[in-house]
């Protein structure tokens, strides 16, 4: 990113390789926060406010709910695009970013988990499929846990349902291939060529997420919703276990205290330095979050701990060896 906090053009251009494509970077509300906009108030949010002046594509500090693009190149320079989570702010940010980076499609899709936040836009999904009205397309592989299946069969039993019913009209739908995988580090599985290993997490001490490895060039750990981490889980992708990441992709909700869902900044930065990867991108940021502010304060932490640690922002493209 620029100084000024634009996104240089160049960015979706170079297609050479692999790259991860940061589609959001908020909390399940989003930032702005409507509040901070909607009441009026003797001293408004800065953070909020700025959407009313600086266009998303400017604004480090306007966040859509947490997923990852990654743009898998394979060895025969053959790019697939795999999707980690599809919110409820995926439409705009396929407006975006898919735009912006030349992301023509979506190959496999990936998700954490069944909350609204990473699976609300499954509706949208058809908008990036190939328009049939009788629905007669290859569906999208999408790997999901059998806990998140069954809340999906309920939240969206039409994206579910293999048969039309006696006498139920065609109506155009997303045409997806679900397929269930483990919550165990020990059961990987391989979306659109890439490797993927689970990492279930504790996000709430009465629920199951999954975050996710990936990379023989580079290891990449993603993990967008966590409280806490199971032991077997920390093994695999701390630098004293399973070994070094390269880059580690971490939940972080509230600048300061803690939440019994998510980690803050403080305990996601106790486990960047317990996990001790090479380098660390933070997302699911509340507007508490100053994206310049404080990477400021990140760019010291940095040198003082050795680990390089930043905000992402929305739109932000990592070229990255898989
Ligand atoms: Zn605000
Ligand atoms: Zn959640």
């Amino acid at each position: 990113m620029m100084e000024d906090g634009s996104i240089p053009a160049e960015n979706g251009t170079d297609r050479d390789g692999s790259a991860l494509i940061f589609l959001g970077t908020g909390c399940s509300s989003a930032v702005p926060n409507a509040m901070c906009l909607i009441q009026k108030s003797d001293s408004p949010c800065h953070v909020c406010s700025q959407s009313l002046s600086i266009p998303p594509e400017r604004n480090p500090n306007y966040r859509g709910n947490t997923s990852l693009l990654i743009d898998y190149c394979s060895s025969d320079g053959n790019h697939n695009y795999i999707q980690i989570d599809v919110g409820k702010t995926f439409r705009e940010q396929v407006l975006r970013w898919f735009t912006l980076h030349n992301i023509p499609q979506v190959d496999s899709i990936i998700l954490t988990h069944e909350h609204a936040d990473a699976v609300l836009g499954l509706d949208d999904i058809r908008s990036v499929q190939p328009f049939s009205p009788t629905n007669d397309i290859d569906p999208t592989p999408i790997f999901v846990s059998q806990y998140a299946m069954d809340s999906l069969a309920v939240k969206f039993p039409y994206l579910v349902q293999k048969k039309l019913k006696e006498g139920q009209e065609v109506r155009r739908v997303a045409q997806l291939d679900w397929r269930v995988i483990e919550e165990d580090c020990e059961k990987p599985f391989v979306a659109s060529g890439l490797l993927f290993t689970p990492l279930p997490v504790m996000h709430g001490e009465d629920y199951v997420c999954l975050g996710f490895l990936f990379g023989e060039k580079s290891r990449v750990a993603y993990i967008s919703d966590v409280s806490r981490f199971l032991p077997s889980t920390e093994y695999v992708i701390s630098k004293s276990g399973g070994g070094q990441l390269d880059l580690l992709i971490l939940d972080t909700l509230y600048k300061t205290g803690s939440h019994n869902t998510h980690l803050c900044f403080p305990q996601t930065l106790e486990t960047i330095k317990r996990l001790g990867p090479k380098r660390a991108l933070l997302i699911g940021m509340t507007h508490e979050f100053d994206h310049h502010k404080d990477n400021e304060f990140l760019e010291e932490w940095s040198k003082r701990e050795g680990i390089s640690v930043k905000l992402a922002h929305d739109g932000l493209r990592v070229p990255i060896d898989l």
